[in-house]
């Protein structure tokens, strides 16, 4: 088999800080932005990746900081699965975004690829997509002449497709505080290094009264929040209505990993298991 290991007849523009970078993609566009490459090198090797001039965040520090700005967890695009897992704020406000990010790839993965790279590549199997849909954050997006914030739930148009323009920069996901119990859940060949079958984000809240949120990946084009399948439960469904429900409300695929049939099943198996705090 045939490695290709260096970008030969590409151009690599490198950045000094974030708005040298934004003035590039303006100026010197269309550029690819290149964060730990995880993604990128993938298609770089299958010889798929049409793409010749790039963008190197790696080195934007700034991009890379976890911290709670007013009431706000505010994680970098640049921070890394490790750096969410090592992050006591993320630790104590979103354990659920630990959660994924322990099972994403293996540990070198985990140290090269970044959430914002997770969240620009718009698979539906990246799994801290999920997470992002149930916890309500909003992305926020910068080029050189604004900065837009984007819902996570009006993010995504379509199967790979968002709203980012190509002169705009994720620089940083913004997660309001969350009340009541979090879950993961991501079936998979294996835990890790295997991409998912399902993927299952939710909050369970801590009064009856209040709404569930629920979140999955690998069931539809994009990572796809249950909402009919909440206001069931809001409503006092029982669990194998909420499943029903859940079943006919996502839109899995048969592909190489699995089937619809089966990708419902597991999906109304990881709502009984989150409902029930196992
Ligand atoms: C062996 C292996 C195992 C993997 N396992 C998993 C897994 O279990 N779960 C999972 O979810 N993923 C997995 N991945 C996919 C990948 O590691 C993740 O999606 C990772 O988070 C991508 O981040 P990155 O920084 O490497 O992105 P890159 O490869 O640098 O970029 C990916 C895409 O995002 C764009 N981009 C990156 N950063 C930005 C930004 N700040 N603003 C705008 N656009 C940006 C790039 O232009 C590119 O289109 C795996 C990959 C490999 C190779």
């Amino acid at each position: 088999m045939i490695m290709r290991s260096v970008i030969s007849d590409r151009t690599l523009l490198e950045p000094k800080s974030l708005a040298d970078a934004l003035k590039m993609l303006r100026d010197e566009g269309p550029l690819t932005p290149m964060a730990g490459c995880t993604d990128l090198y993938v298609s770089l090797n299958f010889g798929t990746l049409a793409e010749t001039r790039f963008l190197d965040l790696w080195r934007l520090d700034a991009l890379r900081k976890i911290e709670v700005r007013r009431g706000m967890l505010s994680i970098g695009a640049l921070a890394t699965h490790t750096d969410l897992i090592r992050s006591r704020a993320v630790c104590q406000r979103l354990p659920m975004l630990v959660a994924a990010a322990r099972e994403v790839g293996g540990v070198q993965i985990q140290n090269r690829g970044t959430i914002g790279g997770n969240v620009a590549n718009a698979s539906p199997a990246g799994d801290t997509l999920p997470v992002l849909a149930a916890a309500e954050a909003t992305v926020v997006l910068a080029s050189a002449g604004d900065t837009r914030r984007i819902p996570f739930g009006a993010f995504y148009t379509g199967y790979r497709q968002s709203v980012r323009r190509p002169d705009e920069l994720i620089v940083r996901l913004e997660i309001p505080r969350i009340r009541g119990r979090q879950w993961f859940r991501k079936v998979g060949t294996r835990a890790a290094q295997a991409i998912s079958k399902v993927v299952l984000a939710g909050v369970v809240p801590s009064r009856r009264a209040e709404q569930p949120r629920i979140a999955l990946g690998s069931v539809a084009p994009t990572v796809l929040r249950a909402a009919r399948t909440e206001t069931a439960l809001a409503q006092g469904a029982s669990l194998e209505e909420a499943q029903r429900t859940l079943m006919s409300e996502i839109v899995p695929i048969d592909d190489i990993r699995s089937s619809a049939d089966y990708r419902r099943r597991v999906a109304a198996n990881l709502l009984a298991q989150m409902l029930a705090g196992r």
